[in-house]
Order: structure tokens, then sequence, then C-alpha cells
């Protein structure tokens, strides 16, 4: 075990503060990673804060990290000290059950989460995440980063990337589809950059009217106004797919009564309170309503090596880790363009 620096939480109530943590050595299928950035995910706020219940303190946040290999153990064969890597939510599963045959590791009912999730290397009771000097993690759950892309703007691909990239390609987004984006945050402007890159018509509703300019710089067609019902009943029945990324309770029938027959909406977004759906919402027009959790490794891997191709990367503020605080204040505003990451060499004066 050696210690390494890192941000964490004491309790709901408290601020992310410095602290040092445990991590394993690399043991043969290791991959040690020195982190340069990473992103903040409203998903670390909700998880910080408890709002979704079973966190364990202190919680060191972060799943959106790139990095560097500075170690690794015997048997890793796809990476080797220098390499650019990234480490998203996931960092193990058990390999065997339907879901990770599947390549949906994300499914696995013994999925290790990259923080919070308990230890199975028993290091510290649970896992600890990216807000910190270093990480150690199987292979398997390690991705390749394309090496022309700027790296605080490859981070948030690690999360808000494959979340929005997954639900798109899994519900058929391609070109002739009229595709809606539900808030602007970290996962909504990445959902408009790839449902633009798959040539579809994108639509962005957002409660922040002074975001319309950046919506349409980032590949919306449209922007609507959410809080203006006329406009919002302008689309009423058209669109093929709605990818809702909000963080907070909204009213989601609002959104259904736009889809088409048989139209989708996906969540991806996680608020902390249950949503209400009108039967009637659902059953005119055949429509449905599911959710999305991430992506797969190898499905993470497509859409980082897409990104290359296609010189996709988030809209960052980065930040030090000393703001880290204030960040998770101006999130619960709706006020970030468009992804919040931490330059983790901030860490190194702590
Ligand atoms: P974010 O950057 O804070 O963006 C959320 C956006 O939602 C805001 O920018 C805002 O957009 C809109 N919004 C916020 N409060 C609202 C309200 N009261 N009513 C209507 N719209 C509101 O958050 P994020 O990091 O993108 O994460 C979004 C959600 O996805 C979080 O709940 C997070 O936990 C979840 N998540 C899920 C997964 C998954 O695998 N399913 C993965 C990552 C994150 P406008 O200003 O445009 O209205
Ligand atoms: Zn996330």
């Amino acid at each position: 075990m050696y210690n390494t620096k890192a941000y964490s939480a004491a309790s709901a109530t408290s601020p992310l503060a410095s602290d040092t943590i445990a991590r394993r050595d690399p043991t043969d299928r290791d991959v040690q990673i020195e982190i340069l950035f990473c992103g903040i995910c409203h998903s670390d706020l909700h998880s910080v804060r408890n709002e979704w219940g079973g966190a364990v303190y202190p919680i060191v946040p972060g799943h959106e990290m790139v990095g560097r290999v500075t170690q690794v153990g015997s048997a890793v064969t796809k990476y080797k000290p220098g390499d650019l890597a990234g480490v998203g939510c996931m960092v193990d599963s058990d390999g065997t059950c339907p879901q990770c045959k599947a390549n949906l590791e994300q499914f696995c009912p013994n999925l290790t989460l990259t923080y919070n999730s308990p230890d199975q290397h028993k290091t510290a009771p649970v896992t600890y995440g990216g807000y910190s000097d270093s990480i150690v993690v199987d292979e398997r759950f390690v991705l390749r980063v394309p090496d022309n892309l700027d790296l605080a703007g490859v981070a948030p691909l690690l999360c808000a990337g494959i979340t929005t990239y997954s639900p798109l390609r899994h519900w058929g987004v391609t070109k002739g589809k009229k595709v809606g984006v539900v808030g602007l945050g970290g996962l909504g402007h990445m959902g408009v950059k790839f449902a633009r890159a798959f040539g579809a018509r994108v639509v962005v509703f957002t409660t922040s009217p002074d975001k319309t300019e950046d919506a349409l710089r980032l590949g919306a067609d449209e922007v609507v106004v959410s809080r203006n019902a006329d406009e919002m009943q302008k689309h009423a029945g058209s669109f093929d797919f709605i990818l809702d990324t909000v963080s907070a309770n909204h009213d989601i029938n609002a959104y259904l009564n736009l889809l088409r027959l048989d139209g989708n909406i996906t969540l991806v977004g996680a608020p902390e309170n249950p949503l209400e759906v009108s039967a009637f919402s659902l059953i005119v027009g055949r429509r449905s309503l599911s959710g999305s959790s991430i992506g797969g490794i190898a499905e993470t891997q497509e859409m980082l090596d897409f990104c290359g191709e296609h010189n996709i990367t988030a809209d960052v503020e980065v930040i030090p880790i000393q703001k880290v605080n204030e960040a998770y204040e101006r999130l619960l505003k709706s006020d970030v363009k468009y992804r919040f990451v931490i330059d983790m060499a901030s860490l190194k004066s702590e």
C-alpha cells in the first residue's frame, strides 16, 4: 500500500477538503496512473451530499480521469509506463455474468464503481475516486486515450461522453431523426455534440435562455426555452427520441408529449426524488420511457476513438482543486460551461 493525496468529504454536509488516502500497490493485472485531469460530474455532488443514499464517509469522488501510466503489473499487456490512459465510472466487475459477457459491465450485479463501492482489494472500506494524485485499476477497466485531443477536454468523455453516446446509439439516432436534449450541462452538451455528429436534427431544451447561443454553437439546430409553454407546444408529437439529462425535479410529461408515435425518452439524469408520469403521456402514441447507465468498456473505447477521429472533446472550465466547493455551488445553479475539470497539478501544493 502507499499513500496518495486526495480531496474528500467527511459527511453529507461537509465541504471537500484535503486528505490522504491509501492505494494498493499494483498487482499483476493492475495499471497505476498519475491523474492529470478529473472532471466534476453532477453525480459527484449527488453522492457527496448523499442524495441517493448509501454514501460511506470519507468519500473521494471523481470518475472522469485522464492521466499517465506510471507503473504496470507483470501480466498487463495493453499499457506501459508513459502511456495516456483514462478511467471512468467502473473499476471492476465479475467478468462472468451475462451482462459482462455481452460487454455491458455497467449492468453487472457485482460491479465495483470507481468510488463509494466496497473495495474488493480491502485497501480501504470503499473505493476512492479521481479527486486524487494517482489511482490503481485493473487493466480491463483502463481506456486508451487518443493522443490528438486536449486532455482536459477528454476527461469528461469518461462519464458525460459515454453516458450520452450510448443511449443515442442504442436508440438508433442517425441522419433524418429529430432528437431532443433536455438540460444543457455536462451531459447535455455532450449529447448535443454526439447527436449532431450522428447526423440528427437536434433541439435543445433549456431553462437558461442565456445558453441559447452556446447551444447553437455546440451543434443544436434549434433551442427551446422549456418554461415557455407556447414554444414547447410547437413541437408536440414530433420527436423520435429525447435524451433527458436533468439533475433535478422537472415535469417529464411535458417532454413525453413531444414524442411522435413509438417515440422514446431516455432518462440519464438522476434526480434525488421520483418523477411523476401521467399514464396518458405514454398511452397516447405508444410512447416509451427508459433509462440508461453510462456504457460498457468496449463502447467507451469506441466512443473515445470516435472522438479522436471527429475531434470531439468537452467544453471545459479548468479549475484548481481548491475551487471545488465553489464549483459545486455553481453546478447547483446550472452555471457551468459546460464541465468543470480539475487540474490535478493543483493538488501537489496541498
Ligand atoms: P449538470 O452539468 O449540472 O447539468 C444538469 C442540467 O440540467 C443543468 O445544466 C440545467 O440545464 C438542467 N437543470 C438543472 N436543474 C434543473 C431544473 N430544476 N429544472 C430543469 N432543468 C434543470 O449535471 P450533469 O453532470 O450533466 O449530470 C446530469 C444528471 O445526470 C445528474 O443527475 C447526474 O447524476 C446524472 N448522471 C447520470 C449518469 C448515468 O449513467 N445515467 C451518468 C452521469 C450523470 P439548463 O440550464 O440547460 O436548463
Ligand atoms: Zn458521472
